[in-house]
């Protein structure tokens, strides 16, 4: 697991600890939370416990080696952990750019991946694809979006598909005018209707970002060139997402607002357990309501297209301005609508590269958040 002690990773162990003739957690990582991670090791017991913070390694191995539990730390260590022998399958729970080296170990080593990163695929889905052709690797979507389309595809063939409808709960800013959305604080931004997630998704969310991210997951994910991938707002979060056939039949899937049933199905590997996890009632499911996206007041959302359609390295350098944006407007430096003026700057000033290695979205990462960098510099409005 990489990524334990943040929201998808708690709620994977959670999934793990009613299921334990059937999941063991042999790995658990964390970025700098020792204290979690320990606590974590300490009732799930796992082999190896890695923190990616090398400051935090001493405490990390006082408290475990006592249990038998190995150490480590680092960037090397989380990607030797995804390819271990006693791993079958990668939790990706990271959050950000930092997923990608270790899912690419991972799927180098044969591990089937259960994806939460949606990060991953924004970045270097083209390679990933490549990857996963030479691999046995299978990828099991964690996002409840493209769990919910991975279910509707279950027994249909790709030609009968026409279209996926990623459904967006349209975050705490829906109801918003753009006025108000410019004045939005942060405290307003993590205010999430439906979903309790960390912060830089919560806030991906409010500027729509986080949308525009799962229909780029979406197509790298379901290989089906030919079919549309189109957002449609639904307040409730209650229809996760939705597949339109050929035919005219639409198949959706339906749920409570629970990532422990999406992160369930995703390590069950398409099998359905009874885990005790909350069902949703009929009176849940009394006002179902769907409108089409305001791409004027959340512009982030029109950025998909923009990426698909230039290709090349511009999701990266989008990803990459967005997570230093987010990070700033988070720390105050910056004003929400400044997020999207940044990724946008970012585009113009970072050079384009139409097929990129893997080497070059290391560079294309590291030149982007350092441009996006000097852009929030020169403004010059702290919060
Ligand atoms: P989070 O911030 O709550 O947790 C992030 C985890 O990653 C923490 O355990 C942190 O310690 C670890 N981490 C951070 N930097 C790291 C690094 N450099 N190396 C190793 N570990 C590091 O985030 P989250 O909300 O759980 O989201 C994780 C991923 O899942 C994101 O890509 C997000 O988009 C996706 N996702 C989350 C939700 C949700 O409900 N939270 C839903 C769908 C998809
Ligand atoms: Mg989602």
């Amino acid at each position: 697991m990489l990524g334990a002690t943040g929201s998808i990773g708690r709620q994977t162990l959670d999934v793990i600890s009613r299921a334990p003739e059937r999941y063991q957690a042999t790995v658990l990582t964390a970025g700098s939370k020792v204290e979690d991670l320990i606590d974590q090791c300490r009732k799930f017991k796992p082999r190896l416990a890695i923190i990616a913070d090398d400051t935090k390694y001493e405490q990390l191995r006082d408290a475990l080696s006592p249990l038998g539990i190995e150490t480590a730390s680092g960037a090397e260590a989380l990607k030797s952990a995804a390819a271990a022998d006693d791993v079958d399958t990668v939790v990706t729970a990271t959050v950000g750019y930092s997923g990608l080296e270790p899912t690419i170990a991972a799927i180098r080593a044969g591990k089937d991946i259960a994806l939460a990163n949606k990060e991953t695929l924004v970045v270097a889905g083209a390679l990933i694809n490549q990857l996963l052709k030479d691999s046995p690797s299978r990828i099991y979507p964690v996002d409840s979006e493209h769990s919910a389309i991975y279910q509707c595809l279950q027994g249909e063939k790709p030609e009968a598909v026409k279209r996926l409808l990623i459904t967006a709960s349209g975050g705490p800013f829906r109801t918003w005018s753009k006025e108000d959305i410019e004045k939005a604080t942060v405290e307003n931004a993590l205010k999430h209707p439906n979903w309790h997630m960390g912060a830089k998704i919560t806030i991906d969310s409010a500027t729509m970002m986080n949308k525009a991210f799962e229909l780029i997951e979406a197509h790298w994910l379901f290989d089906l060139p030919h079919a549309e991938v189109k957002p449609v707002v639904h307040p409730q979060s209650i229809v996760h997402s939705m597949v339109e056939f050929v035919d005219g039949a639409i198949k959706a899937q339906l749920g409570t607002p629970d990532m422990r049933l999406p992160i369930a199905y995703a390590l069950g590997e398409t099998r359905r357990d009874d885990l005790g996890l909350p069902h949703l009632s009929i009176a849940d499911m009394a006002e179902l309501t769907f409108m089409e996206p305001d791409y004027d007041k959340f512009p982030c959302l029109g950025l998909a297209k923009y990426a698909m359609e230039r290709g090349g390295n511009t999701a990266c350098v989008i990803n990459a301005a967005n997570e230093i944006a987010v990070a700033a407007f988070l720390g105050r430096k910056i004003r929400f609508t400044d997020i999207y003026a940044t990724i946008m700057t970012t585009l113009e000033r970072a050079p384009f590269i139409a097929l990129p290695d893997y080497d070059a979205y290391v560079a294309t990462n590291t030149e982007a958040r350092a441009i996006a960098l000097e852009i929030i510099d020169s403004l010059e409005q702290p919060r």
